[in-house]
């Protein structure tokens, strides 16, 4: 049978940084030497690969949407070339970056997996060996084909991926929904309710996103909204409000409701996520909730805020009217959202 071949894209991260005085940074070159060294890679086992680094190469922590769409455009461009793509990328904003392509790769049919490590490949205990490993014989198993996050022997659907660990080395999980495989001993494919495709269009289609003034406001207790005020009605256009729960917000929203209602008038879009990472936002369970959902609020209900985040970028940049925003925010796009 014909080998399967995937494209290596190094976007940069810890996986192939090197030390220097002021910490971790990556450089160019690198990586491709540390691969060589791999030997597992030269395997028979393995599907052929071919190594493309992206220039420059970034922290994580550096990247916005101008980086998800030049990684967009080279996959974008290559895709045909390819049985499918392991994207290496810092683990500080992968799983935004996984949400993000998830949106911007319509009709997208081969597995996209994004994959990092916790330490670098120049240390000992490196863990970015069996991410890479792992990632590549998935990308070839043909048992995916959407966007993923592997990592620490687990595959979860990016736009479900959190990252829950600062040091530990199973750094994400995939608190509301299923993992898609599990790489023990061998590796273990997950029946999941599968992503919904944005059309059955064959051909990939690429959206790339546009800069939209986008924030995240944290409730707290004892926040004061009207210091928001202008921000939120001003200056936002997609606003993610992480509250309590099930989507409950301090002061019975007596601050909140004007701004909000102010907010919508100049076209902006409130999506309720909620800081727990487990569960769904629920709006009008309590009374705390209520006012939320009367002022035009719309829930974000067991979304990621990283998702949510990437999906108000996405739907901004397509050019759709903030009513249509509001009722795509709470549709199933892409598997990012359950809402029963
Ligand atoms: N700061 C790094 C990055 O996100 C962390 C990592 O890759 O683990 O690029």
């Amino acid at each position: 049978m014909k080998k399967k071949h995937i494209c290596l894209l190094h976007t940069g991260g810890t996986v192939g940084m090197v030390r220097s005085e002021r910490g971790y940074v990556p450089k160019k070159g690198h990586l491709k030497e540390m691969l060589d060294s791999i030997s597992d890679l030269k395997d028979e086992n393995m599907p052929l690969f071919t190594f493309v680094e992206m220039d420059p190469l970034l922290d994580s922590s550096d990247m916005a949407v101008d980086d998800w769409n030049r990684i967009g455009e080279e996959i974008a461009s290559l895709y045909d070339d390819y049985d499918g793509f392991v994207v290496l990328h810092g683990t500080d904003t992968m799983a935004y970056t996984a949400s993000a392509l998830s949106f911007m790769l319509e009709n997208l049919n081969k597995p996209v997996i994004l994959t990092g490590s916790q330490i670098p490949l120049c240390e000992i205990r490196s863990d970015g060996v069996d991410n890479i490993v792992t990632s590549l014989l998935i990308a070839a198993s043909g048992n995916v084909s959407e966007v993923c996050l592997y990592f620490g022997g687990r595959l979860l659907r990016g736009n479900r991926s959190t990252k829950m660990s600062s040091d530990g080395l199973l750094a994400f999980a995939s608190p509301n929904f299923v993992h898609l495989a599990e790489a023990g001993i061998s590796i273990r494919y997950f029946q999941a309710p599968p992503a919904p495709k944005s059309s059955l269009d064959a051909k990939l289609k690429l959206c790339r996103l546009e800069n939209i003034p986008i924030g995240v406001l944290k409730v707290f207790p004892g926040i004061s909204f009207p210091i928001f005020d202008k921000l939120m009605t001003e200056k936002l256009k997609g606003i993610v409000l992480e509250t309590f729960g099930a989507g409950n917000i301090p002061g019975n929203g007596n601050a909140l409701l004007p701004i909000i209602k102010k907010a919508f008038k100049a076209g902006s879009v409130i999506t309720v996520c909620s800081q727990c990472p487990q569960g769904t936002v629920s709006l009008g369970a309590y009374m705390s909730s209520s006012p939320l959902k009367e002022a035009g609020a719309v829930s974000g209900y067991d979304m990621t805020t990283e998702s949510a985040v990437a999906k108000l970028y996405y739907l901004f940049s397509k050019g759709y009217s903030t009513e249509e925003i509001k009722v795509l925010m709470e549709e199933n796009l892409r598997g990012e959202l359950t809402t029963d």
